[in-house]
């Protein structure tokens, strides 16, 4: 019978004998021949001749050698022992060239969190761990890339062709968010796949046209949508208070897209078309009580806007650069998870608490099963994603999922719809759950503990915390 680990280890023996490939082609040609009165000839004779032996082309052994020979030890080592995949230690490469920093816990994070990641998603999270690193750094990393938008059309065969558009996140957002918004008006029967509606809705918002839904009903009222009326769409950005009053310089974090600079996140709260969730992050650390039987709920950590039933806007509100200190909350949350990767076992000691459901009987709106309006945006907020590991479902296109399940019969002693029992899961993982193949638990800190069907164990973190 196969068994995981086997499969894992004989991944990890490819990439491993990947990296042994570069590290050969690039001493091959680092230290080739001597003597040679063109030294620089000689070494371009050598790229070609790997190039022709392994049968890549040039510019990939240029490739090897350049990302080979800049990575810092620590990388190069991950890259040895088959931790980290060709594209993975490329990026990783990459991120780092950018940077002045070599602190030596910044570089073991970043190899955590490649390490962590799937193949697709290794930049992005090179790119948090970066803004959280140096916020400073971050704001002027996005401006370097930001500068560099642009637009490029490629003809491809049969008639095809291309068009690409590559800038900041939140301009990216806003534009596909018109686009997506536009193709959900078509009618569940439309003829076309999804891609082909979302390539119509583009092409109707480009041209300023019309939308027309191709559903077998004869007086569908989507016939022609007209797609210049249709209102714009809003989007979440999540922006802790303090950034938001331009005390801190914490990232703001685009639901599903990453961390944005403070500066551009107190921009886009300010801007209408986009919905601020503002969270309060405290500077010292919540009190680690057991539930007082005395103490009513804690509020919900959310923008006290959101209570009166609109976000908190802050139009006119001039951006600042505040400082780049980052919230005790945050930071014991950080060492928590570093904990328990390396101790899993240790996973008891950041227990929650077990609530005492008869002293302390929950706010009735824990007793109803689906979270309100305000709750899931804070969930969403909390965790980007899906909290299964790896993957990179939008919270907002996920299934909110009681943790613990919640008891139809008797909601008291079933798990409550709280912020502490609820995980954004995609269909596929919450069947998998509901299946009872793979089981989650919610942690101290936001941290999500997932077992899969053998028993090994893995950690999700929050992407924000709101206290
Ligand atoms: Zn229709
Ligand atoms: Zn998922």
């Amino acid at each position: 019978m196969t068994v995981i680990d086997d499969v894992l280890a004989s991944q990890r023996a490819a990439h491993a004998a990947y990296a042994a490939t570069v590290r050969g082609a690039v001493s091959y040609v680092t230290d080739g021949p001597s003597g040679h009165h063109d030294a620089d000839a000689m070494e371009r004779a050598l790229v070609s001749e790997v190039a022709a032996r392994l049968t890549v082309s040039r510019r990939t052994v240029l490739d090897w050698i350049g990302t080979y020979c800049a990575a810092p030890a620590a990388v190069r080592d991950a890259f040895h022992s088959g931790l980290l995949p060709w594209a993975a230690f490329r990026s990783l490469c990459r991120a780092l060239a950018g940077t002045t920093h070599r602190d030596e816990r910044l570089v073991g994070r970043l190899i955590d969190a490649a390490c962590g990641a799937t193949p697709g998603s290794v930049p992005a999270a090179i790119d948090g761990v970066l803004a959280e690193y140096d916020a400073t750094w971050h704001r002027k990393a996005r401006e370097a890339a930001t500068a560099q938008r642009g637009m490029t059309v490629r003809r491809l065969p049969r008639g095809q062709a291309e068009l690409r558009l590559r800038g900041p996140a939140e301009t990216i957002a806003a534009m596909s968010r018109r686009v997506t918004d536009a193709a959900r008006r078509l009618c569940g029967t439309d003829s076309r796949l999804l891609p082909a509606r979302l390539f119509d809705a583009a092409h109707a918002v480009i041209t300023r046209g019309a939308l027309s839904c191709t559903c077998p009903d004869p007086v569908c009222p989507h016939r022609d949508v007209d797609t210049t009326t249709l209102p714009i769409p809003r989007a979440c950005i999540v922006i802790d208070a303090a950034t938001a009053a331009g005390l801190s310089g914490e990232p703001g974090h685009l639901l599903g897209w990453g961390p944005v600079p403070a500066d551009t996140a107190r921009h886009l709260a300010a801007d209408a078309t986009w919905q601020a969730v503002i969270t309060e992050a405290t500077s010292s650390p919540p009190a680690r009580t057991d539930r007082d039987p005395q103490q009513a709920d804690p509020p919900l950590p959310v923008a006290n806007a959101h209570r009166r039933g609109r976000p908190r806007r802050l139009s006119g509100w001039v951006p600042d650069v505040g400082s780049t200190e980052r919230s005790t909350a945050w930071a014991a949350m950080r060492l928590a998870l570093e904990l328990l990767r390396a101790h899993p076992e240790q996973e008891d000691r950041f227990r929650l608490p077990p609530p005492n459901r008869i002293a302390t009987p929950p706010p009735p709106s824990a007793l109803v099963y689906a979270p309100s309006a305000a709750l899931r945006t804070v969930v969403e907020a909390r965790y980007a994603t899906c909290v299964a590991p790896g993957c990179r479902v939008p919270s907002s296109d996920c299934d909110l999922d009681h943790v613990e399940p919640f008891d139809h019969d008797e909601p008291l002693l079933g798990g409550w719809t709280e912020l502490t029992n609820l995980e954004p899961l995609c269909r596929t993982h919450h069947n998998d759950k509901t299946a009872g193949l793979w089981s989650y638990r919610m942690l101290d800190h936001g941290i999500v503990v997932i077992r899969d069907p053998h028993g090994h164990t893995y950690f999700t973190a929050p992407d924000r915390l709101d206290r």
